[in-house]
C-alpha cells in the first residue's frame, strides 16, 4: 500500500487543494512507504496484487488531491467515476474477486477519498449484490451492465425520518398492489446518491401481508422527490438524500423476487456492515499517511515533528490501530470465504475498526495542530468522514449490542 506520492510528500504542508504542479523532486521517502508493516497485501494471490497495485496507484494519483476540493463544495465528482468505472470498481461484487482483494479495494478507495468508498461499497454490497443474489433475470439484464461498468448508479433506501436503529421493526413505508402495479408512500432519509442514481432500491412493507419487500424504484417516476442533504460534517462528496415516495407508481415487476421479506437481505446487510470495518481501517491509513507526511516537513524548535517522542508515539499508535483493523478485516475475509460469517463478527469488526478510526483521526488531528483544523490538509477531511463510519450501518452502539447479544444469549437493545 502506498501513502502518497513523493512528491506529494515533499509538499503536504501546502493546503491538498492548492497542489495542482507537481513540486521539485525530493529525496529518498521515508521507509515502510506503503505502512504495511504487517504484509497483508502479500496475502493477494499474484494476478490480484498486480490488479491491487494498478488500482492503488491510480486512485493515489487521480482520486485523492481532486477529491479534496469536491468534499469542500459537497460536489459529486462524476469524472472520476468514469475513471473508476474503467478500472473494474463498479463490478467487484460479481468479477469473481476474492473477499480479501474486495476488501482491499475498499481499504483503497477509503484511503484516496472516504465518500467515494462509500458509493462503492454501497454499490458492490447493497445494490450489485441485491438485484445479483435477489432479482429476477429481467431486473439482471436491465441493469447489471451499466452498474457494474458504473455508467448507472443506484441507491439504498432503507432508513425513515422517524427510523434509524428500529428501522426493521418500525419501517413505515408502504407498498399496495393496485391492478398490476406498486404503490409507494413513505419518505427515506439519508439515501446515498438518492439525487443522482437511476433507481432507488426502496424497502417497504406490504400492505397485504406486513413484510417488508424491496422495490427498484426509478427516479424520474412521478411522486419521487428527492432533496440533498447540505451542510454534512462528513462524507460531503456523497450526496445524500431526503425522498419523498408519494403515490409512485412502479409495475408489479419492479418487486426484486429475492426480498419478499427481510431475511434474505439480511445476509447482504451483514456483508456490509463488514464493509465499514475495511474502510476503517483504509481511513487510519490514510490518516497515517498524512501524519507522517505532514510530520516530516513541519519544524518547530529547529527541527522536524517527526523527531520528537511525543509525535512518534501518535504516529505509531495511529499505525497500530490501523494494523490492527487490517489484520481483523483479513481474518473477516478468511471466514466470510469459508461462509462462517455471522452477523456478531460482522458487527464485532465494524464497530471495532471505527472506533479505531476515531481515536487515529483525532491524533492525526492534532499532529497537524492548526492545519488540522482546515480540511484543505486533507485531515480534517478524513476527520468528519470518520464520524460517518462510526453511525452509519448500525450506529457503533448498536453493533456493540448485537455482539453483546451474541456472547451473552440476552438482547440488551430490543
Ligand atoms: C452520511 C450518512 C449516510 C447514510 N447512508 C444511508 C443510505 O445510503 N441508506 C440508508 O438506508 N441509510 C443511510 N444512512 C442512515 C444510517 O444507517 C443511520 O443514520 C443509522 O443507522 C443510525 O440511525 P439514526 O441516524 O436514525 O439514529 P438513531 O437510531 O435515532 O440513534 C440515535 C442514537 O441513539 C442510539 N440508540 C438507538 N437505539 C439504541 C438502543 N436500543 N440502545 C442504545 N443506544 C441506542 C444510537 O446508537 C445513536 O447513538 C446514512 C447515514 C449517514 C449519517
Amino acid at each position: 500500500m502506498q501513502p502518497q506520492g513523493r512528491e506529494e510528500a515533499a509538499s503536504s504542508i501546502a493546503p491538498k487543494a492548492a497542489q495542482v504542479a507537481p513540486a521539485e523532486p525530493v529525496p529518498e521517502g521515508p521507509p515502510f512507504p506503503d505502512a504495511d508493516l504487517m504484509y497483508i497485501v502479500d496475502l493477494l494471490p499474484e494476478p490480484e496484487r498486480e490488479r491491487y497495485l494498478a488500482i492503488r496507484s491510480f486512485l493515489q494519483s487521480s482520486v485523492r488531491q481532486p477529491s479534496i476540493d469536491y468534499w469542500n463544495r459537497e460536489e459529486f465528482p462524476f469524472g472520476l467515476l468514469a475513471g473508476m468505472g474503467q478500472l473494474g470498481l463498479g463490478g467487484l461484487q460479481t468479477d469473481g474477486s476474492s473477499k480479501l482483494f474486495k476488501g482491499l479495494m475498499y481499504v483503497e478507495v477509503a484511503r484516496a477519498d472516504v465518500s467515494l468508498s462509500a458509493l462503492v461499497g454501497i454499490h458492490n454490497e447493497l445494490i450489485v449484490g441485491m438485484i445479483d443474489e435477489l432479482g429476477s433475470e429481467e431486473q439482471k439484464h436491465r441493469w447489471l451492465p451499466g452498474l457494474t461498468g458504473f455508467t448507472q448508479l443506484g441507491a439504498f433506501a432503507l432508513t425513515e425520518p422517524d427510523h434509524g436503529s428500529d428501522i426493521a421493526g418500525g419501517l413505515e413505508t408502504s407498498a399496495r398492489l393496485e391492478r398490476g402495479e406498486w404503490v409507494i408512500n413513505g419518505a427515506k432519509r439519508w439515501i446515498g446518491a438518492g439525487t443522482i442514481a437511476d433507481f432507488a432500491l426502496v424497502w417497504a412493507r406490504d400492505e397485504a401481508d406486513q413484510q417488508i419487500k424491496g422495490f427498484i424504484v426509478e427516479t424520474d417516476r412521478p411522486g419521487y422527490r428527492a432533496t440533498k442533504i447540505c451542510n454534512k460534517i462528513g462524507l460531503r462528496i456523497m450526496q445524500n438524500a431526503d425522498i419523498v415516495l408519494d403515490n409512485v407508481r412502479i409495475p408489479e415487476s419492479n418487486l426484486l423476487p429475492g426480498a419478499t421479506d427481510f431475511s434474505r437481505a439480511n445476509r447482504l446487510l451483514r456483508d456490509s456492515r463488514a464493509w465499514v470495518g475495511w474502510q476503517g481501517a483504509g481511513i487510519q491509513l490514510a490518516a497515517f499517511d498524512v501524519a507522517r507526511s505532514y510530520s516530516l516537513e513541519r519544524r518547530q524548535f529547529g527541527k522536524e515533528l517527526a523527531r520528537f517522542q511525543l509525535i512518534q508515539q501518535q504516529l505509531a499508535e495511529i499505525l497500530g490501530n490501523a494494523s490492527a483493523s487490517l489484520a481483523l478485516m483479513a481474518q473477516l475475509a478468511r471466514i466470510q470465504e469459508d461462509g462462517k460469517l455471522e452477523m456478531a463478527q460482522a458487527a464485532m469488526a465494524k464497530a471495532t475498526c471505527t472506533r479505531l478510526a476515531r481515536a487515529s483521526v483525532a491524533m492525526g488531528r492534532s499532529i497537524l495542530g492548526g492545519n488540522g483544523i482546515s480540511a484543505d490538509y486533507e485531515m480534517g477531511k478524513l476527520f468528519g468522514d470518520a464520524e460517518v463510519l462510526y453511525t452509519y450501518e448500525g450506529s457503533y452502539e448498536i453493533n456493540s449490542l448485537i455482539v453483546g447479544r451474541a456472547v451473552t444469549g440476552k438482547s440488551a437493545f430490543v
